[in-house]
């Protein structure tokens, strides 16, 4: 897909240019919060973004799919989809301060409520069969290390368990290592859930960084310009101005609460357990706020994950292997289980070397495969294409035994599990002719436009 637009656009922006290009589609008011929203979305998944006005009588419409696909993700931020990794490595290589403005002018401090109900003021669905609940599955939580002040982004999913408590579920990653910091102190960790951001902040919550870096930061330079924010009213957590909506509050120390099963990525249950919890203080959002939810395990989830992923797994392999071209994380393979690598081969063996560094690169990785550069990895056909006419089980095949896996994979014994590697590359002294791909002269640049007679019947011919 090309793209005319050269910065990226605000969430407002993206819906109007998906509207004006037939990539948005407006439900009928009033369909179901309980699973018939999910359905739904999940129905035009990939293929177009939806609105859902008035859900359950709700004076809030609800969003989804509205990064549903590679090329919008790209499209979104202004570069083209074959730059957006590089896109993403600069970005978060280089980011850029957040510009912070007063509450006055933050179009999310329009609507503040106080005495919170969180159902009531907020239209949040319940998508799969076995979900404990209601959701909230596309909000940023933002937190501050309560030492240094510096912020952490990430997407948590948020079980509603009451007017104002939320169950969290917190890996043990960045806003987890603030929470243990603030526990230590005896203090609640100070948050902010903002629904409804840019997609540049929805990627930037999912960039694989050291956890001193501020993803909202990462945002800005995703977006080429530095990212409005404002000061929550009730804590001091920075959010994006212009977020639909936005949750303040405390993940409370020393407090625990059920919380799941609920539908994740790989499209299984995560388990029912004791989790954090959040206290509400405040819910603020925008006069007329949309409400945005990603469907678990559909294209939005998966690809939000996937590029950051990708751009941080190319990054590692390049520093070994100056010629690893590209990789991508497969729609098939959840966005984080299959990896395919494509690589300009010099060296007999290079294949297999560059499998065990996609294994040493991210412990998602389960299967990877090696191809060459005449293979295009977004394309399955294509990567079993090269499985089929240059991989031999007993030479090209690497597997590694009883190594960390995903704990959300459930064929792997609590995230122990395998590792499978196929080199699909050809061998570098391989006679030209052997591996040599069969191709039609004139049939890259063809334009059919040019040739066929679009009113002509088969009958008036000769
Ligand atoms: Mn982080």
């Amino acid at each position: 897909m090309t793209t005319d637009i050269n910065h990226a656009l605000s969430l407002r922006e993206w819906l109007t240019r998906l509207q004006d290009t037939g990539r948005l589609s407006v439900a009928k008011p009033g369909l179901d919060l309980r699973h018939q929203v999910a359905a739904v979305a999940q129905a035009l998944d990939g293929r177009r973004a939806t609105l859902f006005p008035e859900p359950s009588e709700h004076p809030v419409s609800v969003i989804s799919g509205i990064v549903s696909d590679r090329g919008w993700m790209a499209e979104s931020l202004g570069v083209a989809p074959a730059d957006l990794l590089e896109h993403v490595q600069r970005a978060a290589a280089e980011p850029l301060p957040w510009n912070e403005v007063q509450s006055e002018t933050a179009p999310t401090h329009e609507v503040v409520h106080r005495d919170v109900d969180i159902l009531r003021q907020l239209p949040v669905p319940t998508h799969n069969e076995h979900d404990s609940g209601a959701y909230i599955t596309a909000g940023i939580l933002v937190s501050r290390d309560p030492e240094t002040g510096i912020q952490n982004v990430a997407i948590h999913r948020c079980q509603i368990s009451g007017p104002d408590r939320i169950g969290i579920l917190l890996l043990p990653r960045h806003t987890d290592h603030y929470y243990r910091k603030a526990e230590k102190l005896g203090r609640p960790l100070e948050i902010a859930i903002a629904i409804g951001v840019s997609p540049a902040c929805l990627l930037a919550s999912q960039a694989i960084v050291p956890i001193d870096h501020d993803e909202l930061e990462i945002a800005g330079a995703l977006g080429g310009s530095p990212l409005d924010v404002v000061k929550c009213l009730t804590n001091d957590v920075r959010v994006p101005a212009d977020s639909e909506i936005v949750i303040e509050g405390r993940i409370l120390p020393k407090t625990r609460e059920l919380e799941g099963p609920f539908g994740e990525f790989p499209q299984y249950y995560g388990e029912r357990g004791e989790r954090h919890v959040i206290h509400v203080d405040a819910i603020t959002h925008r006069r007329d706020p949309l409400f945005h939810t990603i469907v678990g395990g559909g294209y939005e989830h998966l690809l939000l994950g996937a590029i950051p992923r990708e751009a941080t797994i190319l990054s590692t392999l390049q520093r070994s292997f100056p010629g690893v071209v590209d990789v991508h994380l497969a729609m098939g393979g959840v966005g984080r289980y299959h990896l395919y690598v494509k690589l300009r081969k010099t060296q007999e063996g290079e294949g297999k070397n560059v499998l065990l560094g996609a294994f040493a690169a991210h412990y998602d990785i389960k299967h990877a495969v090696v191809v060459d550069t005449d293979v295009d990895i977004h394309d399955p056909r294509e990567v079993e294409w090269a499985v089929s006419t240059r991989f031999q089980a007993d030479r090209d095949l690497v597997v590694i035994a009883d190594s960390q896996g995903s704990k959300l994979d459930p064929s792997t014994r609590d995230g122990l599990g395998a590792k499978m590697g196929l080199d699909a590359t050809i061998p570098v002294d391989a006679p030209e002719m052997q591996f040599k791909r069969i191709r039609v002269p004139g049939s890259e640049d063809l334009d059919l436009d040019a040739v066929l007679a679009p009113d002509a019947r088969w009958s008036d011919a000769g």
